[in-house]
């Protein structure tokens, strides 16, 4: 069985773009938790010739702030229950958010490698004002446009060595 890997983050940094830019099979599954339906693709992918399964997750978003918040938590509790390596995507443009905190907060605990991705850096003005998500006490990051697809490969580098 190949690795599983998850994509976590708050809506709108660009997770979807990135899982799309990496499969070459998207399966259409959702899963049933906790009675609610939650928006989550799973597609295939490698690098560097090892194979992997990768977890886009969505989210069902109810339009309420708490119920959006909570969301994510039960997206990241998932990601942390199944997943072989978790991505945690976060948007340069936005800069830290308070959810991002939280999730930071959660991922903290976690025994299984966790990936700072930073996307929409696609100039190097964007590189520079990254420094910020050091707040974040995840350590190290990785810089990404999924966009124009820099830095995308020094993510799946380091990615697939944990795997
Ligand atoms: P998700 O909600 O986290 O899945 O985010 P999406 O993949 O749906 O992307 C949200 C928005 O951000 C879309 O308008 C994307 O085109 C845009 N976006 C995604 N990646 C990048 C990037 O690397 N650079 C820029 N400038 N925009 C991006
Ligand atoms: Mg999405």
């Amino acid at each position: 069985m190949s690795a599983i890997v998850a994509i976590v983050g708050r809506p709108n940094v660009g997770k979807s773009t990135f899982f799309n830019r990496l499969i070459q099979r998207r399966e259409a599954i959702v899963d049933a938790v906790s009675g609610v339906t939650r928006d989550r693709h799973y597609g295939k992918s490698d690098w560097n010739g090892k194979e992997f399964s990768l977890i886009d997750t969505g989210g069902y978003v109810l339009g309420s702030e708490d119920v959006f918040e909570k969301e994510i938590d039960i997206q990241v509790e998932l990601a942390i229950g199944e997943a072989d390596a978790i991505i945690f995507m976060v948007d340069v443009e936005t800069g830290v958010t308070g959810m991002d905190e939280d999730v930071s907060k959660l991922l903290r605990k976690v025994n299984k490698p966790v990936f700072l991705a930073i996307n929409k850096v696609d100039n190097a003005q964007r590189a520079a004002d990254a420094v910020e998500f050091y707040a974040l006490g995840l350590g190290e990051y990785y810089t990404l446009s999924s966009i124009n697809g820099s830095g995308t490969g020094e993510l799946l580098d380091a990615l697939v060595k944990v795997l």
